[in-house]
């Protein structure tokens, strides 16, 4: 009787601190329950390879009847609540976690061992003895874990109203399968009698009874009591998480929402920047302004959300386009701008192809899109942000007045008649 008081004791205080841990993991993070659920793992094998209690109907180790049958339960709840895909962390963590127990002792074996000066040994052969079991509990479980899954949304067909009956049919169900399995690991390792069988057994089944009430409870309770919203008062951790906050802010900060593509504002100052470093070095950086043509009226034809769309496939052509090293961004609402560390002539033929890929992206009759481009290089008379854009903007007007459609560079570069071209093309 006392056993089995203590044994209950020792189930409410696991599953009171582990559901606890579950329920605020939006809070902290399920990472601390997933580890504190690996870090019961060894004191399970433990006690489950030495450690039993006698009840009336048999031996019995807290190592299975509590330890092991609430792992099973907490990672039911884990499914219930999460998915299999978060089920799954925790049954390869310790699967990847015990086979490297195992590498590791087969490596510490080698060493020549020091004596202690109070004489003490360590017990290899013990330890090896706990690495195979906890190696084939894992596979058991990970077994157990998939048939748990299984069985409770097989049962959720008959059983959809009664929780506690589908909770305990399925626990119960793998229990039992998980005894069968890991007591005749016990027996050959260990030459645990059958009446362990038994008594496990017993004990898993009762420990299913409990655990199943608890889980009901615990679900009914929390569906009522949502969790309260933080009061601010995190601890060491919650502020070491605004570095990583104020970083994906930095990311976002700059960003056009439709598009992705840096806006206006990183522009000005990667241009400035840019424009510097390729004065100090030397090496050759020019612009390309785009703008898209005949716009509005895509938007009158076909809507503002079709509109929309073409800009984003727009900015995913560029992006697809440019270099690892060229910079694009969304300058205003059909415009777009790349900054590349290229010469002239090179800068050109980027512009071309773009030109060219944008124009084959379009489906004949929604948006078949064009664009016009201006390209300008940095050199004496531009070595100003504005100076360049202005002169880039300038080709670009020219590009729009000889008839869209095209990429305008410097005019001494021989250009392709592309109103010809794209005459052809496009009626
Ligand atoms: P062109 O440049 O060839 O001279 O003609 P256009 O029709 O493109 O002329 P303009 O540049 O003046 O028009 C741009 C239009 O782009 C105006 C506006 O309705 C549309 N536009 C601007 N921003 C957005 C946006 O974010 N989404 C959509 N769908 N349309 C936008
Ligand atoms: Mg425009
Ligand atoms: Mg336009």
């Amino acid at each position: 009787m006392y056993n089995s008081l203590l044994l209950l004791l020792e189930a409410v205080a696991y599953f009171g601190v582990m559901v606890t841990l579950f329920r605020l993991r939006r809070r902290i993070g399920i990472g601390v329950f997933v580890c504190a659920l690996g870090a019961m793992h060894f004191l399970e094998t433990y006690l489950a390879s030495t450690f039993y209690v006698a009840l009336p109907f048999g031996i019995v180790s807290p190592g299975s009847s509590v330890l092991f049958s609430g792992k099973l339960v907490m990672l039911l709840l884990v499914y219930m609540k999460e998915d299999a895909a978060t089920v799954r962390q925790p049954i390869y963590g310790l699967l990847f976690g015990n086979a490297l127990m195992i590498g590791l002792v087969l490596l510490l074996r080698q060493h020549d061992i020091a004596p202690l000066p109070s004489g003490l040994q360590p017990d290899i052969a013990f330890i090896d003895q706990m690495g195979w079991l906890m190696v084939w509990g894992t596979a058991l479980l990970f077994v157990d874990a998939i048939l748990i899954i299984l069985l409770y949304e097989r049962l959720g067909k008959y059983l959809r109203k009664a929780l506690f009956a589908r909770i305990l049919i399925s626990t119960a169900c793998v229990l039992t399968f998980d005894q069968v399995g890991f007591f005749t690991a016990l027996h050959f390792i260990t030459g645990a009698p059958a009446e362990v069988f038994f008594g496990g057994w017993y004990a898993k089944m009762a420990a299913a009874f409990t655990y199943s009430m608890m889980l009901v409870a615990y679900i009914r309770w929390a569906g009522i009591h949502p969790i309260p919203a933080p009061r601010g008062l995190g601890d060491i951790f919650e502020t070491l998480t605004y570095r990583e906050r104020y970083e994906a802010l930095v990311q976002h900060v700059g960003r056009d929402g439709l598009t992705g593509l840096w806006h206006r504002g990183r522009f000005e100052t990667d241009g400035e920047q840019e424009i510097a470093a390729s004065l100090a070095s030397g090496k050759p950086l020019s612009l390309i302004v785009i703008d898209v043509d005949h716009f509005k009226s895509i938007n009158d034809r076909f809507g503002h959300a079709e509109g929309d769309r073409a800009l984003r496939s727009i900015a995913t052509r560029l992006h697809e386009i440019a270099g690892p090293d060229d910079h694009v961004y969304r300058t205003g609402g059909e415009e777009f701008a790349i900054l590349c560390r290229r010469p002239h002539p090179v800068a050109r033929l980027l512009g071309e192809n773009i030109r060219l890929a944008v124009k084959a992206s379009g489906t004949a009759d929604v948006c078949a899109v064009t664009i016009s481009a201006g390209i300008a290089t940095v050199s004496g008379s531009t070595a100003s942000l504005a100076e360049l854009f202005a002169l880039a903007d300038q080709r670009l007007y020219t590009a729009k007045a000889s008839g869209r459609d095209r990429v305008v560079g410097e005019p001494s570069l021989a250009e392709p008649d592309q109103a010809q071209l794209s005459a052809g093309q496009a009626h």
